[in-house]
C-alpha cells in the first residue's frame, strides 16, 4: 500500500535530446575547454538545494569531460558582497555585506559558512577527480572584461532599465562607502556622474561620512555591488567576452527555480536591445520542493522557524547532514544525481523534500 511510484512525463527539453551534453553540443565548435560556473551566496548554512546543485555540476563536468574529451573546469563564484544586515536610517535602507559583518563568534559571516561550502568542494573533488577554483565576488570584479561589462550595460541605462526592474527603472550598481561599509539598498543618493564607454564615476552619500566618488575603469580598484539582474546580465557578458578570447565554453549551472521567464527577461531581452547576437550558455539542475511546491528556501528568508515541522534538519542546514544521514546518505545523495546526469527524463524535472529524504534513507521507490 505505501508503494511510492515516480513517474517521468517529459517536459520540455526532453523532447529535443536524448543526452544532457547535447544542450551545448551546437557551441562546442572549437572550443579548447569547458568551465562550469556555480554560483552560491555564503551567508548560510548550504542545504540540500545547494549539495544537489553541487553535485549535479561536478556530475554534469565528469560527463562532458567523458562526451567530449576535454578538460573541464568549476569555478565556483561565492557572493561576500551581499546583504549581511540591513540598517535602516532617516527612512532609507542600507546594508554591510558578508565580509563586514560579524557574527556572535567573533568572525564575519563569510568566514562562519565558507567551510561548509568547501567541505562540499573537496569531497566532490576527491570522489569525481574534477579540478574546482572558488572565485569571490571581491575577486571577480577585478577583472577588466567584467568591469567593461558591467559599463556596457550603464551605458544602456536608459534602454534597459525597464526590462531589468519593471518596478522602479533602477539599475541598481551600488558602492559600499569606503569608511564604514555601508551602502545604499535602493539607489536614491546614488548618482552617475559620468558614463563613457571607458569609465564611470558615481557619486553615494553614507549617512554617517557624507559623499563620496567611486569609479569604475579597467584599472579601477573601488568595490562595487550589483543586485540580482544586473549580476546576472553582467556576469553573461562577462562569460561570452571571455570565451571568445580563451576559446572556452563557460556553461552556467544554476537551481531550476532561475529558469523559466528569468533568462529570458534578464539575459534575452537586454541582449537583443543592446544588438549582441550571442547567447549565453546555462544548464539548470533540479530544484527541490517543499511539500506545497515551493522551492525549498533558505531560512533567512522564509524565517527562523521554517521547515522545523520536517524534523529533518540535515536537509536544511548542512552541518547537521551527517548527523541525521551520515556518511552513507552522502553517498547515497551522490549516487541518485550521478544518475540524473546520464538520463534527461531524470534531470530536467524537480524532486521534492519528501522524494530526497526516501532517498537518503534508502526507502523502495518504484519507478515507472
Ligand atoms: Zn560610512
Amino acid at each position: 500500500m505505501n508503494t511510492k511510484n515516480v513517474y517521468y512525463p517529459l517536459a520540455g527539453m526532453n523532447y529535443v535530446i536524448d543526452d544532457l551534453a547535447q544542450i551545448i553540443e551546437n557551441k562546442m565548435d572549437g572550443k579548447d575547454e569547458i568551465h562550469l560556473w556555480l554560483s552560491a551566496q555564503v551567508n548560510c548554512y548550504p542545504h540540500i538545494g545547494t549539495m544537489t546543485n553541487f553535485i549535479s555540476a561536478f556530475a554534469l563536468a565528469k560527463h562532458l569531460k567523458d562526451y567530449y574529451k576535454k578538460p573541464v573546469k568549476i569555478i565556483v563564484e561565492l557572493l561576500e558582497s551581499v546583504t549581511g544586515e540591513e540598517v535602516e536610517i532617516d527612512g532609507h535602507k542600507y546594508y554591510k555585506n558578508l565580509d563586514s559583518v560579524k557574527t556572535d563568534d567573533g568572525i564575519s559571516i563569510k568566514e562562519k559558512y565558507l567551510p561548509y561550502f568547501e567541505d562540499i568542494l573537496e569531497r566532490l573533488k576527491k570522489k569525481d577527480n574534477i579540478e574546482y577554483e572558488i572565485l569571490f565576488f571581491y575577486e571577480y570584479q577585478k577583472n577588466p572584461l567584467v568591469k567593461k561589462s558591467l559599463i556596457k550595460v550603464i551605458n544602456n541605462y536608459d534602454l534597459l532599465k525597464y526590462t531589468l526592474d519593471p518596478k522602479n527603472g533602477e539599475i541598481r550598481l551600488r558602492f559600499p562607502c569606503p569608511n564604514c561599509g555601508l551602502t545604499e539598498k535602493h539607489i536614491i543618493n546614488t548618482k552617475i556622474i559620468k558614463n563613457t564607454s571607458e569609465e564611470l564615476i558615481v557619486e553615494s552619500k553614507c549617512p554617517k561620512h557624507g559623499t563620496y566618488l567611486s569609479k569604475i575603469s579597467d584599472i579601477s580598484i573601488d568595490k562595487f555591488d550589483m543586485n540580482v539582474p544586473l549580476r546576472y546580465l553582467v556576469k553573461i557578458l562577462y562569460l561570452m567576452s571571455t570565451d571568445k578570447v580563451n576559446n572556452t565554453l563557460s556553461v552556467i549551472v544554476d537551481g531550476g527555480d532561475w529558469s523559466g521567464m528569468w533568462p529570458l527577461r534578464v539575459y534575452m531581452e537586454p541582449l537583443l536591445k543592446m544588438n549582441i547576437s550571442t547567447v549565453p550558455s546555462i544548464i539548470y539542475t533540479p530544484t527541490i520542493l517543499d511539500w506545497s511546491g515551493s522551492k525549498l528556501s533558505k531560512r533567512m528568508y522564509v524565517g527562523n522557524s521554517a521547515y522545523r515541522e520536517y524534523l529533518k534538519e540535515g536537509l536544511i542546514n548542512y552541518s547537521e547532514f551527517y548527523n541525521q544521514y551520515g556518511e552513507i546518505g552522502f553517498e547515497r545523495l551522490y549516487n541518485e544525481i550521478n544518475q540524473w546526469v546520464l538520463s534527461p527524463k531524470k534531470f530536467i524535472r524537480d524532486y521534492t523534500i519528501e522524494y530526497i529524504d526516501a532517498v537518503l534513507n534508502d526507502e523502495k521507490i518504484n519507478f515507472i
